[in-house]
């Protein structure tokens, strides 16, 4: 049906002390997505590549992408003077302060070991990592004299990072994913993004590409592209972990390939649509609160916003709802933004406390904080993907320059995951030394809890050795 575009663009408003604890729950809950039926449209892709390799996927990029190609893979070098002549200088410019911004960051996330003794570990068990961040951290404890652990990270080997094209261009995605990994040192980085119906990748994601040292670009894109990434193909490398955001036939895709145990492939995290928590209090700037809030709603139609409000006159309120309908029917994407609106609630609170306890419910992906002594909330924050703090940091900073990552649990997964960072692309691997008198002062423990859970080859493992040792 035609929506008169002049009819208001309003977010349903609630006031906390009217609402039951069952609304509470429905609230809190994101629009719900049809998965069931994705999955059932993806699940013939996956098979079909998976048994027909790079037939299958260059048919289905050709069916779903318009586009004609012979091979998948695109290999370096991918900034060619041609390719650099067709980005904006200012543009250029942008990509690398931003490559220069989430290096920094994500450089400095590299975990780093000191050498620990027992003596060192403080009454909870935690050691201080210390040391240089360029280099592999060893974290080492002496657990008891003669046992050391340790605990060090090496890369995922092969990885896949999914940069979503098929409505708009996103080298920002290629940035978020290419920096960690780069700095990680993963040595195969394939982008993964769907070609342009003339069978070429966007200048400005081949010079991403390029900034991050992405070992090829696999140009394809939805499930098909999961699937390649997944299994393998002649053409294409099989991946050890595929990341990144992407619409539902890709979050499906993921899914699926990660609990078939023939892919033997990890995921970066389930993805929803994308959403925003606001804070505001009676200090805020109407319009920037409105900003925020609809940078969020253009995102598309299945996106989600939040406003939270804490003790807000009506007229205070009313000044925020008058920006959002003026700016929002200003935006070109006006219509998606209409709809994600439809979705959003302005939750009404009396104070700071209520209004924490609404967001750590929610658990925003992304949760901006424009009141009063914003980093105060901050640190009451118990589940987010990012923050935003105070009025000066929009979440579009975070969105493309500021050196935090963009790609962040939806849904309320911000409840158990991070959002994708440097330890998203290496494993961490445990060893342990016993010396003679370690094994000494161990082995007799062991043995008693191996007898005592039936295992007695385990028991036999360390007393024939205790025998040994008796000898000497
Ligand atoms: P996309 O690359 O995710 O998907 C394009 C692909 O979808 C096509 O190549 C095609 O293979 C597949 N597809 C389309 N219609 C299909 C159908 N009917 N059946 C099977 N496959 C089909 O690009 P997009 O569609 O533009 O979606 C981008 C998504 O990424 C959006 O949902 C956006 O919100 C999200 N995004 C999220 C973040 C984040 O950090 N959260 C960042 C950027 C983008």
């Amino acid at each position: 049906a035609e929506v008169d575009p002049n009819a208001p663009i309003k977010i349903q408003s609630y006031k906390l002390a009217d609402i039951s604890a069952s609304e509470r729950v429905a609230l809190l809950k994101r629009p719900a997505l049809k998965s069931a039926a994705i999955q059932e449209l993806v699940r013939p892709i996956l098979a079909a590549v998976k048994e027909r390799g790079d037939a299958a996927l260059l048919e289905l990029t050709e069916k779903f992408d318009k586009a004609k190609l012979s091979t998948p893979m695109v290999q370096p070098p991918f900034a060619t003077e041609a390719v650099m002549k067709r980005i904006k200088p200012e543009v250029k410019r942008a990509m690398d302060q931003a490559y220069a911004n989430i290096h920094a960051f994500h450089l400095a996330q590299k975990r780093t070991g000191g050498n620990a003794k027992a003596a060192d570990v403080g009454s909870g068990g935690v050691v201080a990592e210390t040391g240089e961040e360029e280099e592999d951290a060893v974290l080492e404890v002496e657990t008891m004299p003669g046992v050391v652990c340790r605990r060090f990270a090496r890369p995922i080997e092969r990885v896949g990072l999914y940069v979503p094209g098929g409505t708009a261009v996103l080298p920002s995605t290629a940035l978020m994913l290419g920096v960690p990994a780069q700095v990680a040192k993963c040595p195969v980085r394939i982008i993964a993004t769907p070609p342009r119906p003339d069978g070429s990748i966007a200048p400005e994601v081949l010079y991403a590409a390029h900034l991050v040292g992405a070992t090829a670009i696999l140009a394809a894109g939805g499930a098909q592209a999961v699937g390649a990434l997944a299994y393998g193909t002649d053409a294409v490398p099989k991946v050890d972990k595929i990341c990144g955001p992407g619409n539902q036939f890709v979050t499906a895709a993921k899914l699926l390939v990660q609990n078939d145990m023939d892919a033997c492939v990890s995921i970066d995290m389930p993805a929803g649509p994308s959403e925003v928590l606001v804070i505001a209090d009676a200090t805020s700037n109407p319009d920037f609160v409105a900003s925020d809030l609809l940078s969020q709603a253009e995102h598309g139609p299945d996106s989600q916003v939040v406003l939270v409000a804490i003790d807000l006159t009506d007229a205070q309120l009313d000044a925020i709802e008058t920006a959002i309908d003026r700016q929002a029917k200003a935006l070109p994407r006006c219509a998606y933004v209409r709809q994600a609106i439809e979705k959003s609630v302005t939750i009404r609170v009396p104070n700071r406390e209520e209004a924490m306890r609404w967001s750590n419910d929610y658990a925003p992906e992304h949760l901006i904080i424009q009141t009063d002594r914003p980093e105060e909330l901050a640190k009451a924050t118990i589940n987010a993907g990012s923050i935003f703090v105070g009025q000066w940091s929009p979440e579009s900073c975070g969105d493309y320059a500021s050196g935090t990552n963009h790609s962040l649990p939806t849904n309320a997964f911000a409840r158990q995951y991070s959002g994708v960072n440097t330890d998203t692309f290496v494993k961490r691997i445990t060893s342990q030394s016993l010396t003679a008198d370690g094994l000494r002062a161990l082995g007799p423990h062991v043995v008693h809890l191996a007898e005592c859970e039936d295992l007695e080859a385990h028991a036999n493992a360390v007393r024939l050795r205790l025998k040994a040792l008796e000898k000497q």
